[in-house]
């Protein structure tokens, strides 16, 4: 079976959105196995969209459409793919009940009923997260059509849980996907490490680099996923293997999720003191669900009278190293680990740029310490090679810290100066 995508919205030609849609749409197709022939974005304009629409069924089996299935007058899918598809639309009227008790006690205006108006004997795709019901339907020449709407957060669940099951029938194979997560240990580095295994066709393993980090994505076909999933695992093990411990997960996307995973599994818990990152760090382990079991408290010290007051750190220390230093660094971490009562304190402190650097300490220097009580390392992030963003400064000094925590954790060295 092949597949067009096809999003509609303006906005998205505007470049005031990005097409994120397509993106969710072509994962999940992949992982049934279905090739996606060719994408498309087509603006809010009935003509536009039905010669679109005719191309895609000309070309396609499925056709996907994201967007535009909203109540206001620009939302045009439903009748400009329905009219080309040959479909009439029809008054669904359990998406009309849902719609009506969605709105009950507020006000519904009456283009809302428009959104319950569906192909004729289409399959409806219910909408738990917004108005808008997608739809799915064979067309008079065997032709799949399926409608989703635009937000990300509605799209993405109604995919999920109401298309795929759709689609399912229809896939042949299906596609497992296994990612070996890595800090400390670039792209290149890594890809020269499993080369060989990046050579093989079933399954295949194709490294991909990620804000400061890397990751290893292997995927297989088989006819069950029980079945791709066994064809991965003797490929993820093996490079598990070759990279050692600097693979902090298979199959959890971010550090943040790995520390917080295993501070609740030890049942342990943190506490953070930042400087240049700005509360990055606290943010990125508090977007974690859950994470108030391991999570103690966070605080931006910017100042060095807030570093003295809040942490304690000592006054003679500051005015001797200055506050981008090792020494700070570990009495912040010290400092947030007293006051809070955490098993672990973090202090950061660096010049995240663009101005402040000096030629002893560049625009990129972070200094970043953890503390157990019994004893503090200490880690020196220094830039390197072209200049870098502040947010990447901020972001991957708050990854550093978070690879100390997980090496912490695992046993493993923590990384010091
Ligand atoms: P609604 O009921 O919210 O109107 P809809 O199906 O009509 O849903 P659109 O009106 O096309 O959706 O888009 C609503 C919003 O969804 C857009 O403003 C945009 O923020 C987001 N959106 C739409 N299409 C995409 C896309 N392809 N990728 C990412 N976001 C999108």
């Amino acid at each position: 079976m092949q597949a067009e995508i096809l999003s509609v919205g303006t906005e998205l030609l505007l470049g005031q959105t990005v097409n994120t849609d397509t993106a969710i749409v072509a994962e999940a197709l992949s992982e049934l196995g279905i090739d996606v022939l060719h994408t498309a974005v087509v603006r809010d304009n009935a003509k536009r969209l039905e010669d679109a629409v005719r191309s895609a069924l000309e070309h396609a089996d499925l056709l996907i459409t994201t967007g535009g299935l909203g109540p206001t007058g620009d939302d045009l899918t439903k009748e400009t793919v329905a009219a080309a598809a040959g479909k009439k639309l029809v008054l669904d009227e359990g998406s009309c009940e849902r719609l009506c008790s969605y709105f009950a006690g507020g006000e519904m205006t009456e283009n809302q009923i428009k959104q319950a108006m569906l192909p004729e004997g289409c399959t409806v795709l219910q909408n738990d997260n917004g108005t808008a019901p997608g739809c799915a339907f064979e067309t008079a020449e065997g032709k799949t059509v399926i409608m989703l709407p635009g937000p990300p957060s509605e799209l993405l669940p109604m995919l999920r849980e109401r298309a795929v099951p759709y689609l399912a029938r229809f896939s042949k194979s299906v596609i497992a996907s296994h990612s070996v997560h890595v800090y400390g240990r670039g792209e290149a580095a890594v890809a020269l490490l499993v080369d060989d295994l990046t050579q093989n066709a079933n399954p295949t393993a194709a490294p991909y680099a990620k804000e400061g980090e890397m990751f290893v994505r292997v995927t297989a076909k088989a006819a069950t996923k029980a079945e791709a999933d066994a064809l991965c695992a003797p490929v993820v093990e093996e490079i598990r293997r070759r990279v050692g411990n600097f693979v902090y997960s298979v199959d959890i996307d971010t550090l943040e999720e790995t520390v917080v995973r295993e501070l609740i599994r030890q049942g342990k818990t943190l506490a953070t003191a930042e400087s240049c990152t700005g509360g990055l760090l606290a943010k990125r382990l508090t977007d974690v669900p859950g994470s108030s079991a391991a999570f103690e408290m966070g605080c931006v010290t910017y100042a060095n009278r807030v570093k003295e007051m809040l942490l304690g750190v000592p006054h003679e220390t500051l005015g001797t190293y200055g506050a981008v230093s090792e020494q700070i660094a570990c009495a912040m971490a010290e400092g947030v680990l007293r006051k809070s009562g955490a098993d672990l304190g973090i202090g950061i402190t660096g010049i995240a740029g663009p101005a402040g650097g000096t030629a002893e300490k560049p625009v990129g220097t972070v200094y970043i310490a953890l503390s157990d009580g019994n004893r503090t390392w200490v880690a020196k992030k220094s830039p390197f090679g072209r200049t870098k963003s502040r947010e990447w400064h901020r972001h991957t000094a708050s990854s550093k810290a978070l690879d100390m925590v997980r090496r912490y954790l695992a046993g493993l060295p923590v990384d010091e100066i």
